[in-house]
């Protein structure tokens, strides 16, 4: 029995086998199943953090990968709905078993590619681009569909998506930052710290 949202009382008996997440964004890795595609934690926290959820509110996730960043959306609220695009029917399939085990139900996963698959669609209060931003056409149709004071955050680890995001914040403004997570990890007898490729943010309000 999962409660994601800490709302019911759970008996002892029930509670020794139920998973009582958190209520703060940035859930550990491990609880998603992954292909190496995914918003780690520390990074999924301070997106979340800047998708700025509010009760009942529709984030489109587009490149939705193994569903993280929808699913941590989802258990913010119970009206909260997620509608996301994955091009790959395998990690579709991965993010709807994803949301499945967390009890994510209001993400609707759509298996197809941006931007052709955002076409009538509806228009969202949030959009996260984890995926296909260089592609053409996906931040113009994101932007477009965007509800007016929307929020519309994009990650980035390559040049290219950090070049377009540099000028998409030379022409709407916004913020652009850069994080980089260092986790420790064995090395040898001793301890080191492993670099994660730095993100790229861009975060601008419609
Ligand atoms: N935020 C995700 C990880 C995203 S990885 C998580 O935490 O699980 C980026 C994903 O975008 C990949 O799964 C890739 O298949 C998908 N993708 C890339 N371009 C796309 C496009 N144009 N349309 C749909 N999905 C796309």
């Amino acid at each position: 029995e999962i409660d994601p949202l800490n709302t019911v009382a759970i008996d002892v008996a029930a509670a020794r086998d139920a998973r009582i997440l958190t209520l703060a964004p940035g859930l550990p890795d491990v609880l998603f199943e992954n292909d190496g595609q995914l918003t780690k934690a520390e990074i999924r926290a301070i997106t979340l953090a800047a998708l700025a959820p509010k009760a009942g509110e529709l984030l489109w996730d587009i490149g939705l990968g193994a569903g993280s960043v929808g699913i941590e959306w989802c258990l913010r609220h119970p009206r909260n709905r997620c509608i996301g695009i994955e091009e790959r029917p395998e990690r579709a399939e991965r993010a709807r078993r994803n949301a499945q085990e967390l009890g994510a139900t209001a993400l609707d996963i759509r298996i197809g590619r941006a931007p052709e698959a955002l076409a009538d669609l509806p228009a969202p209060d949030a959009i996260f681009i984890g995926g296909g931003a260089s592609e053409a056409g996906v931040f113009d149709t994101a932007w477009a569909a965007l509800k007016s004071g929307g929020r519309l955050v994009v990650n980035g680890v390559t040049l290219e998506t950090e070049t377009l995001l540099g000028s998409l914040y030379a022409r709407y403004g916004g913020a652009m930052r850069r994080l980089a997570v260092s986790r420790l990890e064995p090395v040898g007898g001793m301890h080191g710290w492993r670099a994660a490729m730095p993100v790229t943010q861009w975060v601008v309000v419609k």
